[in-house]
């Protein structure tokens, strides 16, 4: 069995990214490693024994070669009472090893903790809910199956990334323009089943999904929708199916491992706009959110908009003590000199345009008529990009990046650098993670302006700024409280923890729910699920247990 971690990416700046994440990490001995919850070291060997036999030598970890299989930024990494480890992992590279792999994990009562890509990273990267599970990674199912560019979907397996998944698209000559979060280097299905999102038209990505396949945990296979029918035209075009949708029970869930997913696309367009509107106060985000919230749902706007607060705006550009030397956060008055030194807003949102060029400029100019009436001391700017032909197809690598990237497809590591904000460039020691706490939140200017109100000092009393951006729905907003700190400080790790609980309660009293969640706070999260006595919990149990 293995003891180093292989290369995953065949990037090379992906590879030094994710050595970079791990390197250092874990600065504490993952000994003791522990054993799966009530099996015993006989077992646990023998089990080890038949994962070699099935999937290799070379993809079965223990001991120090599960260092790759940690959260990198795990806040209890100094207490092995709280610390989440695997006790060992297994890379099956085709489904008839998973299938076995499920055998010998059910032969010795075994619990499984499955990823794709494992770069969940803020909500506990690849580190398993339940300690000494054994991680089942899945990056080796890596075949992009389909992409289709006739009616827009591509259909993968776990390990396909995003980068990997745009770079068949442009190799192939796919006339698609494929969703991508901010960081290119997840999976496309890991992503989706946690419900992430990216920034461009199809951005809510688990409601782009038509079909998946799924393997149970006793080895059967089972195809969703239309592909449940063998010889379906429409496997990967409709959601519409004959009996209950099955496909909600594998999000966010360990009911199943997903071993192919669809995912609708969108189409290469002729036009791209690349939109952004500031405003200059603080509490100007209340009609900001209220008239981008009524332009999402009469459909004027049906890309992403991506709302970030001055703070994130600039935490993506530099680090605090670029910006202010002082002790603690940066004060009001500081922030307020910045935003007039940068000419960025206090709040900053951001869109794209797609489609054919005429829609594109008279959706543009609707927009800027609306903003003209209802916000008019705003700043609205609209780049347009175009193929001159009318039935021509925009290449998106002609839209500079600071206008394109994640918003026209093209994966990147874009996002990365912005953990790094707390850590002083000459502390050479220093180590960036990250967190963030994340409410689902009616799409209503008063109710995100009460919350941004009650998140400050929460944050300020902990040490860091309000650093915020959402990603806009029709209906609601999903908020990222955005929180970096030093790993090698255990005073600022445990601030991060008092700051998510302080978070915590006050949305609590809101009755809002999170759309995802650290494998730490999994719990506390299921439990604000109340009615009835917890009768969700009660009923995804029940079906957990039956499986
Ligand atoms: C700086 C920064 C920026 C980020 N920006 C974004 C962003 O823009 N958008 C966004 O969505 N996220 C973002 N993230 C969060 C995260 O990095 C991404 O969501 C990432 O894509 C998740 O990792 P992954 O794709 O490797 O998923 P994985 O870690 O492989 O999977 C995530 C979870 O999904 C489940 N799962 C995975 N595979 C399967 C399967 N085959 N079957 C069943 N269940 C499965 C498991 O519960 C697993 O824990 C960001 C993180 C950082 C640090």
């Amino acid at each position: 069995m293995s003891i180093t971690h292989p290369q995953t990416y065949p990037h090379p700046d992906y590879e030094a990214a994710h050595q970079q994440t791990y390197e250092r990490a874990p600065r504490h001995p993952i000994t003791p490693i522990p054993l799966p919850p009530g099996v015993g070291q006989t077992d646990f060997d023998s089990a080890i024994s038949e994962f070699i036999s099935i999937a290799g030598e070379e993809s079965v970890f223990v001991k120090e070669g599960l260092s790759d299989y940690i959260d990198p930024y795990d806040v209890h990494e100094h207490d092995p009472s709280q610390r989440k480890l695997p006790s060992a992992a297994v890379c099956p590279d085709s489904t008839d090893q998973l299938s076995s792999v499920l055998r010998v994990a059910n032969k010795y009562k075994i619990p499984l903790w499955h990823f794709s890509r494992g770069k969940n990273l803020g909500y506990g990267g690849p580190a398993p809910r339940v300690n000494g599970s054994v991680a089942l990674d899945l990056h080796k199912l890596d075949k992009i199956i389909e992409v289709n560019d006739e009616y827009h979907y591509a259909v993968v397996e776990p390990g396909v990334t995003f980068i990997q998944l745009y770079e068949y698209c442009v190799e192939h000559k796919k006339k698609v323009w494929p969703s991508t979060p901010s960081l290119g280097w997840g999976s496309v299905i890991g992503n989706t089943v946690d419900r992430g999102m990216g920034f461009g038209m199809n951005y809510t990505h688990h409601q782009c999904v038509a079909g998946i396949e799924v393997m149970l945990p006793d080895g059967d296979v089972v195809r969703t929708g239309q592909w449940g029918i063998s010889s379906s035209p429409s496997a990967f075009l409709s959601k519409f199916t004959f009996g209950p949708s099955l496909e909600g029970l594998f999000f966010q869930s360990n009911l199943g491992v997903v071993t192919k997913m669809s995912l609708w696309l969108t189409p290469q367009p002729q036009a791209y706009m690349c939109c952004s509107f500031s405003m200059p106060l603080f509490t100007d985000l209340e009609v900001m959110v209220d008239v981008f919230g009524e332009m999402k749902r009469n459909g004027t706007v049906q890309s992403c908009v991506w709302f970030t607060s001055l703070i994130e705006t600039l935490c993506i550009m530099g680090r605090r003590e670029d910006y202010w030397t002082g002790e603690g956060p940066v004060p009001d008055w500081r922030l307020e000199e910045l935003r007039q030194e940068t000419g960025f807003g206090h709040w900053y949102a951001r869109w794209g345009l797609y489609g054919p060029k005429r829609i594109v400029e008279a959706q543009f100019e609707e927009i800027k008529s609306v903003l003209a009436r209802r916000a008019p001391t705003g700043t609205i700017a609209g780049n347009l990009y175009a193929h001159p032909e009318e039935d021509g197809r925009l290449d998106a690598t002609t839209v500079p990046d600071q206008d394109g990237q994640m918003f026209v497809g093209i994966p990147s590591l874009w996002s990365l650098p912005l953990i790094n904000w707390p850590i002083s460039k000459g502390k050479k020691d220093g180590k960036a993670a990250h967190g963030d706490y994340a409410p689902v939140i009616p799409s209503n200017g008063k109710l995100l302006m009460e919350w941004m109100e009650v998140s400050k000092p929460i944050c300020e009393a902990n040490g860091v700024e309000l650093m915020a951006d959402f990603f806009m729905h029709e209906r609601h907003v999903v908020l990222m409280n955005m929180f970096t700190w030093d790993q090698t400080d255990k005073t600022q790790k445990e601030k991060m923890e008092r700051l998510y609980y302080g978070l915590y309660e006050e949305a609590k009293k809101r009755g809002y729910g999170m759309y995802r969640g650290h494998v730490n706070h999994m719990d506390l999260i299921a439990n604000l699920n109340d009615f009835n006595n917890h009768a969700y919990n009660r009923f995804v149990e029940k079906i957990k247990v039956s499986l």
